[in-house]
C-alpha cells in the first residue's frame, strides 16, 4: 500500500495544477484552495496553509518547512527509513493515510466545493489507518513516530485539566492566517478543537489569536481548568506576566485575561515549535 501511493509521486502523474500546466501547456498553475503558490504536490500534502493546519492537527509533531525541502519522494524515503530502522511501521501507514486524505480533500474542495475541516481530515485519516493496521493484523498502532523528522513530544495535561495547543500559520503577502486549535485531556485524547482563517497584522497576532480561540472555544465546550500552549514567547510571557504593552496584541491578549475569572484554573505555557506541532 506504501509502495503503491508514492508511486505515481515519482512519474508526476499526480494530477496537479503544476502537472497539467507542464503536461497540456495551458491552464493556471496555482493552488486553487489558497491561489499563493503554483500547486505542486508538495504544496497540497505540506505548504498549503490548509495542508499545514491538518499536520498540526495532527498527532504529529511537525510543521513542514519549504526552506530546504527535498522534495516528496526523498522526504517520503528519510522518514520511511529512519521510522522503520525505529521499528515504527504503523507510523509510515498513518502518514500515507494522511497524505492521501489531504489528497482527497484537495479534490473534494476542487470538484465539489467541500471545505473540509482540517482536525476531521486528520481524525478520518487516523481512524482509516487504525482498521487498516488492525485489518492487517499488524503490530499495536501507535501514532507516534521516534525519528528526527516527525516526532511526538506532546505533553499530557494532569488529570482533571485539558490543554490546548494553539498555533497560527501566518502568510505574511495577504495577511492572511490559519489557527489550529487542539483540545486535549490527560490521556492525549482529542476533546475538542476549532479551526479559522483570520486576518492578522502579524504573526505575534495571529498567534494571539490563535490563544483567544482556544479560550473561547474552552469556554464554550465547558472546559474549567485548562492550560494554552503556544510556541510564540512573547504571548505567553505576557499573558503570564499580565504585562499587555505590545501594541499588536494588546487588545487580543487583553480578551484573553478578561476571561480568566471564568475558569477554575486558566494558566499559559511555552513550548518550542517542535513540540506544539500537536495543534502544533
Ligand atoms: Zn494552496
Amino acid at each position: 500500500m506504501i509502495m503503491l501511493s508514492t508511486s505515481p509521486l515519482k512519474k508526476n502523474a499526480i494530477a496537479t495544477n503544476d502537472n497539467l500546466v507542464a503536461r497540456f501547456k495551458k491552464g493556471n498553475p496555482s493552488c486553487s484552495r489558497c491561489e499563493h503558490a503554483s500547486e505542486s504536490i508538495e504544496h497540497v500534502l505540506f505548504f498549503c496553509p490548509f495542508a499545514q493546519a491538518i499536520w498540526r492537527a495532527s498527532n504529529f509533531s511537525y510543521t513542514p518547512i519549504l526552506e530546504g525541502f527535498p522534495g516528496f519522494t526523498k522526504w517520503w524515503w528519510r522518514i520511511y527509513n529512519s521510522s522503520f530502522k525505529n521499528a515504527n511501521k504503523n507510523c509510515m501507514v498513518l502518514i500515507a493515510f494522511l497524505c492521501w486524505n489531504i489528497w482527497k480533500a484537495r479534490n473534494e474542495w476542487v470538484f465539489q466545493g467541500i471545505k473540509n475541516d482540517p482536525i476531521e481530515v486528520w481524525q478520518e485519516a487516523a481512524h482509516a489507518a487504525e482498521e487498516f493496521t488492525l485489518s492487517s493484523m499488524l503490530c499495536n498502532p501507535t501514532p507516534e513516530s521516534h525519528n528526527s523528522e516527525v516526532s511526538h513530544s506532546w505533553m499530557p495535561p494532569p488529570s482533571g485539566f485539558v490543554k490546548i495547543n494553539c498555533d497560527a500559520a501566518f502568510l505574511s503577502p495577504s495577511k492572511e492566517a490559519s489557527i489550529v486549535v487542539i483540545i486535549r485531556d490527560y490521556s492525549g485524547k482529542v476533546v475538542g478543537g476549532a479551526t479559522k482563517l483570520v486576518h492578522a497584522l502579524s504573526i505575534a497576532a495571529a498567534e494571539a489569536f490563535a490563544c483567544r480561540i482556544g479560550v473561547f472555544t474552552a469556554d464554550r465546550e465547558g472546559w474549567q481548568n485548562i492550560i494554552i500552549e503556544s510556541d510564540n514567547k512573547g504571548v505567553i510571557s505576557r499573558l503570564s506576566s499580565n504585562k499587555l504593552s505590545f501594541w499588536e496584541t494588546v487588545s487580543i491578549e487583553s480578551d484573553i485575561l478578561y476571561f480568566k475569572s471564568r475558569f477554575e484554573s486558566l494558566s499559559f505555557s511555552f513550548v518550542n515549535r517542535r513540540c506544539n506541532q500537536a495543534a502544533d
